[in-house]
């Protein structure tokens, strides 16, 4: 068995679901036996994969409601504005992927993509901003997402550097609160979370289609990756998804940034209550003065791993990141 699906992930479950930066932090710190410099050569060798996979992935389209509509299968996924006034993208996926993504983008309308809103700095959400930025489009994000991609970030847990962006990928315009837009007869509600998935949170809402994009605030159905490496937190995403769910209603389509696109506010609750609840199990644990490895050995998330500990980000991994910030 390789190091790789020694960690529990393997490229066959990597090629059936999206992509995320999160899958790099699961195989680096999934098992004590990696060192930096072998953590190093697996990141670098899988970012080379994901792209590899990136350039083959399928580009599935959901026409949602008004002119929105999502494209799931290259890293995050991505929300479609169509209109007059051009196309509006939230994130823009991998760039291997552009071929794809520019025929799913042709299939809604002729229109080009005029603006970009990148929900925060992980390489699956802003990988493609250099082409859509070439293609014509503005970029637009958070503060905290323009200086991580501008210097560079290294992800601790990891060992892994991602380099500086070239010039044509940065936003052109930054936030750090709350800001309304208006794009294709649409009123956009872009709304800072601070601290949640990282330091660089943006959920957007379109206001008139009922339709809300959070970003990675939110993985459907799969434990999330929280990047401590840059302001993250357990506590901040519940807090985020707690200002989601007191902002939409039973109606409100909402698309989180991983796993089915296409989803609710039932089951956003049913994401922030386990959240809650592990929140819970483990800072117990750790007031009790357990270690991280007793912590993870009394496996405080076992009612819920069955349903969510599926995916990358496995139920070892995700006890971690919630006893990092309790
Ligand atoms: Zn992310």
């Amino acid at each position: 068995m390789n190091r790789i699906a020694r960690s529990g992930l393997t490229i066959n479950q990597l090629s059936r679901r999206s992509f995320c930066l999160c899958c790099l932090g699961a195989t680096a710190v999934a098992g004590d036996w990696v060192m930096p410099r072998e953590a190093f050569a697996q990141a670098s060798g899988i970012v080379d994969m994901i792209r590899g996979e990136a350039a083959k992935a399928k580009i599935t389209v959901h026409k949602l409601r008004g002119n929105v509509s999502v494209l799931e299968g290259s890293g995050g996924n991505i929300a479609v504005l169509t209109g007059q006034d051009g196309k509006l993208l939230v994130d823009a996926g991998i760039t291997a992927s552009k071929p794809r993504i520019v025929e799913a983008l042709d299939s809604l309308d002729a229109k080009p993509i005029e603006r970009l809103i990148n929900t925060h700095w992980h390489f699956d959400h802003c990988d493609g901003n250099e082409w859509v930025h070439a293609e014509g489009a503005t970029i637009l994000a958070h503060e905290n997402t323009r200086k991580h991609l501008a210097l560079g970030q290294r992800v601790a847990d990891w060992s892994f550097n991602f380099p500086p962006a070239p010039a044509g990928a940065l936003p052109s315009e930054v936030i750090n609160a709350d800001k309304t837009l208006h794009h294709n007869g649409t009123t956009l509600s872009l709304r800072v979370h601070q601290n949640a998935h990282t330091d660089s949170d943006i959920a957007v809402y379109f206001t008139e289609a009922d339709v809300l994009h959070t970003g990675d605030i939110w993985w459907n159905g799969i434990y999330p990756f929280i990047d401590y490496s840059t302001g993250g937190s357990i506590d901040g995403t519940i807090r985020a998804a707690d200002a989601i769910l007191a902002a939409t209603t039973d109606a409100t389509i909402i698309i989180a940034g991983h796993g089915q696109p296409v989803s609710n506010r039932a089951e956003l609750k049913e994401y922030r209550d386990m959240l809650v609840a592990i929140r819970e199990n483990v800072a117990t644990l750790k007031q009790e003065g357990h270690s991280l490895d007793e912590t993870i050995a009394a496996k405080p998330t076992a009612a819920y791993d069955a349903k969510w500990g599926q995916f990358v980000i496995g139920p070892p991994l995700f006890t971690r990141l919630v006893y990092e910030g309790v």
